[in-house]
């Protein structure tokens, strides 16, 4: 048995991003920036207030109280999107609203709910207020010139909006990888009835779904038999059509466990150096199995048959991968620490047990829960579980004791 940091030392020597290309703001949620953007504008480009009410010289305000208001003499009205046209003088002010410029010799803002209007020409004012006060400065939140954000950056609902104020319409981004999902196995059907010792195929959809979660490409390549030249064909399909393959099945050491032989050909076949299959037995549970290719420049990740073992493996082998080739940084998820909700017993056998558990927040702190079954073929009982606790070699945990968990989703 391989430690799993090393097998997934060993797959990350291998990847790098993919290439970058130009995208439209409106197509670019979930992709990865592939160069640094700078802003010409400062943000907010203008001095602006953040208050309805009236813009003032604060030194005419600074003796007023509830009790004894100033009055001063309107001398205008600024809307937002308006160029102000008139600057305020001593004993002046300019009624103002949300977002509009600071006119000249303004310095702060007297929110509406501190004054009380005179007559059209005058406002009584109720409160002092100091210079800058709720004046959003030009540049508070972004100066002229600045880096927006750097390489790497995952752009989400709130670095599109930023985008678009700095009017970056185009960005460069690192293409989404397109990953097709193989299904193995003799006994898989896609849907309808069962016939005698037949399974619905569960991987498929499931993969297929954890890579659009993840912001990837799916590639649906069905089901390949249980036969060596079947599996060729379609996986040697799969290198040219896709960017990266994930193959669920037949890498256990049965009979008909052809993946590993498959690509153990194409692999032959290939004169790039860097070309290789790794068959290993990873130090964890689920997921031993793992048979890791690179040929034709394309990863290729052999997952295990048994649906929790895949779901399992795609997290810890295959996502962080794939992350990588869209251009993340941050491609690992993360890991908190959870207590045991009850005892978590085990038996020692030199790996390390990612248990499926529900979390619960008591008193500010994670609680973490077994699911109802623990097997590798027990998906139902899976799919309510919100992380993987890592329960370290040994005879397991006692109730309350602190867990590593790591997020599901
Ligand atoms: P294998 O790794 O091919 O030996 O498969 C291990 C176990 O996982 C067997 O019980 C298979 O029937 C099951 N299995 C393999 N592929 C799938 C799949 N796509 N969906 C559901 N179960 C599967
Ligand atoms: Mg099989």
């Amino acid at each position: 048995m391989i430690d799993l940091i090393e097998v997934q030392r060993e797959i990350l020597a291998t990847i790098e991003a993919l290439p970058a290309m130009e995208c439209a703001l409106s197509d670019a949620l979930g992709l990865a920036l592939a160069s640094d953007v700078f802003t010409a504008d400062a943000i907010p480009p203008f001095a602006n207030t953040a208050m309805d009410g009236y813009a003032v010289r604060a030194a005419d305000t600074v003796d007023a109280t509830d009790a004894s208001p100033v009055r001063l003499r309107v001398v205008g009205e600024l809307r937002a999107g308006r160029a102000p046209t008139i600057a305020v003088g001593d004993g002046e002010a300019i009624r103002i609203m949300t977002g509009a410029p600071m006119p000249d010799g303004a310095d702060a803002v007297v929110m509406v709910e501190r004054t009380e209007r005179a007559g059209d020409d005058a406002v009584v004012i109720h409160t002092a207020v100091t210079p800058g006060q709720f004046v959003r400065a030009a540049g508070g939140d972004l100066q002229s010139g600045a880096r927006v954000f750097t390489a790497g950056t995952v752009l989400g609902a709130a670095q599109l909006g930023v985008l678009a104020s700095v009017d970056a319409q185009r960005v460069q981004v690192t293409r989404r990888p397109r990953v097709g999902v193989l299904s193995t196995g003799d006994e898989l059907v896609a849907s309808g009835a069962l016939s005698p010792g037949k399974i619905r195929d569960a991987n498929r959809p499931m993969l297929l779904a954890l890579l659009q979660r993840a912001g990837l490409t799916p590639v649906d390549l069905g089901i390949a038999r249980d036969d060596e030249a079947e599996m060729t064909a379609k996986i040697d399909d799969a290198l040219d059509a896709c960017d990266a393959v994930i193959t669920s099945g037949g890498v256990s050491v049965g009979d008909f466990d052809y993946v590993s032989t498959v690509l153990e050909r194409l692999v032959e076949a290939d004169r790039d150096p860097r070309a290789q299959v790794n068959w290993y037995q990873v130090a964890i549970r689920p997921a031993k199995p793992l048979c890791y290719s690179f040929v034709r420049g394309t990863p290729v990740f052999g997952l295990p048959g048994n649906p929790v073992s895949s779901l399992v493996s795609f997290e810890l082998f295959a996502r962080p991968a794939l992350l990588t080739m869209a251009g993340h940084t941050e491609v690992q998820r993360e890991r908190l620490t959870a207590r045991a909700a009850h005892p978590m017993p085990r038996t020692p056998d030199g790996k390390i047990h990612f248990d499926r558990v529900t979390l619960a927040v008591v008193d500010g702190h994670y609680v973490a829960s077994s699911v109802r079954a623990q097997d590798s073929n027990t998906l139902a009982a899976t799919a309510s579980a919100d992380a993987l606790a890592l329960i370290p070699d040994g005879d397991g945990v006692v109730e309350g004791a602190e867990l590593q968990i790591q997020l599901l989703g």
